[in-house]
C-alpha cells in the first residue's frame, strides 16, 4: 500500500486530466493519491470522484506558491476544505496574478522581437493557473524554441529576456491559511530550496510536515530530511511531482510513501481541530 502526495493535473501545470491521472496511479500499482497543483484546487472534486469510484484512496490539496525573505518556497496543503471561503478567496488572488504574470511575460518577449500571442497561451493553458510551462509550450508550439528546455533556458529562466517575478503570498499567511482551512501544512521539495535552514524557521512558525521524498533528492538527502524531520517533530512526505507527460516521462509512482504516513497525515488534521463545512470534499478511506 504505497500513496504518491505530488501530483500536477491540467488543471495547473501538468498535462493529465483527473480521468488519466487515476488511470496511471492504478497502473502503476497506488493506492492513494493526492492532487497538488500550483495554486488551485480545480482538479479535486473530479479526482476525488474518479479515485472514488475506482477504489483509489484520495488526499485533496494543493501546492501553494509562497516567500520567505524574498525567496520562493512552495508549501503543499493538505486535507484543506476545498470550499473554505478565505482559502478561496486567496487562491483566487493567486491566480489572477499568475493570469496577469502570463501577460506581463508575453509583453516582455513581444519587445524582443518573439511575437508570441497571449491567446496562444491561454489556449494552451486551458486553466485557472497557468505558468511558464505553458508559455514554454506555445513557444515550442509556434516554432521560436525547439523544446520546452530551451525555451526556459533562452526565455524564461530568472533574468532572460521573458522572465517576470512573481507576487507571492508570505509563508507565514499561508501556514495560517492551511490551518484555518482545516488542513496540514507540508514544506515541498526542501532540497530544491539548498538552504535547510529554512526547515526549521518553518517548523518553529508551526510547519506541520516536510517532504522528505522527492525525485530529486538524492537517497542521502532523503535520510537527512527523515532525520530533520524526526529531530523537529514533522510528519514525513513524499511524492513524485510527476507533472505528466509534459518533462519526457511520467514520474508518476517513481516516489513511493508508506501508508502509514498519510493515516499520521490524517490524524494531524483532526487534530488541528478545525470544523469541515458541509462544501468539504469526502475523502476516500485506505
Ligand atoms: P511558474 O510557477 O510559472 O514560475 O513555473 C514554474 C514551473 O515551471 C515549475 O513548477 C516547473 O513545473 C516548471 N519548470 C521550471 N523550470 C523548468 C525547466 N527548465 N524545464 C521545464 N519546466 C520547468
Ligand atoms: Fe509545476
Ligand atoms: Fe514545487
Ligand atoms: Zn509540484
Amino acid at each position: 500500500m504505497f500513496a504518491d502526495l505530488h501530483l500536477h493535473t491540467r488543471h495547473s501545470d501538468g498535462t493529465y486530466t483527473p480521468v488519466e491521472l487515476v488511470d496511471a496511479a492504478q497502473r502503476v500499482g497506488l493506492s492513494t493519491i493526492a492532487v497538488t497543483d500550483h495554486d488551485t484546487m480545480d482538479g479535486c472534486p473530479a479526482v476525488c470522484a474518479e479515485a472514488e469510484r475506482r477504489g483509489l484512496g484520495f488526499v485533496p490539496g494543493t501546492e501553494i506558491t509562497t516567500e520567505l525573505d524574498g525567496r520562493e518556497l512552495h508549501i503543499l496543503a493538505y486535507f484543506v476544505d476545498v470550499g473554505h471561503p478565505e482559502l478561496s478567496v486567496e487562491l483566487a488572488k493567486a491566480q489572477a496574478v499568475r493570469q496577469q504574470r502570463i501577460r506581463d511575460m508575453v509583453a516582455r518577449l513581444n519587445s524582443k522581437n518573439v511575437p508570441l500571442q497571449v491567446e496562444d497561451v491561454f489556449r494552451i493553458a486551458n486553466c485557472n493557473a497557468p505558468g511558464r510551462p505553458h508559455v514554454a509550450r506555445a513557444l515550442v508550439e509556434r516554432g521560436y524554441c525547439a523544446n520546452l528546455d530551451e525555451a526556459f533556458d533562452r526565455y524564461l529562466k530568472k533574468d532572460r529576456p521573458g522572465w517576470v517575478p512573481k507576487r507571492k503570498m508570505s509563508v507565514e499567511r499561508a501556514l495560517s491559511l492551511i490551518h484555518a482551512a482545516g488542513g496540514v501544512a507540508v514544506m515541498a521539495h526542501p532540497g530544491l530550496n539548498h538552504d535547510d535552514t529554512m526547515v526549521g524557521r518553518l517548523a518553529r512558525m508551526d510547519l506541520d510536515g516536510l517532504e522528505c521524498f522527492h525525485p530529486r533528492h538524492s537517497p542521502s538527502a532523503s535520510m537527512r530530511y527523515e532525520a530533520m524531520a524526526r529531530q523537529l517533530g514533522l510528519l514525513v512526505t513524499g511524492g513524485s511531482d510527476c507533472h505528466g507527460t509534459s518533462k519526457n516521462r511520467p514520474t508518476i509512482g517513481t516516489v513511493r510513501l508508506g501508508i502509514e504516513h498519510v493515516d499520521r497525515l490524517k490524524e494531524r488534521r483532526f487534530a488541528v481541530g478545525v470544523q469541515q463545512t458541509a462544501s468539504s470534499i469526502r475523502t476516500v478511506s485506505v
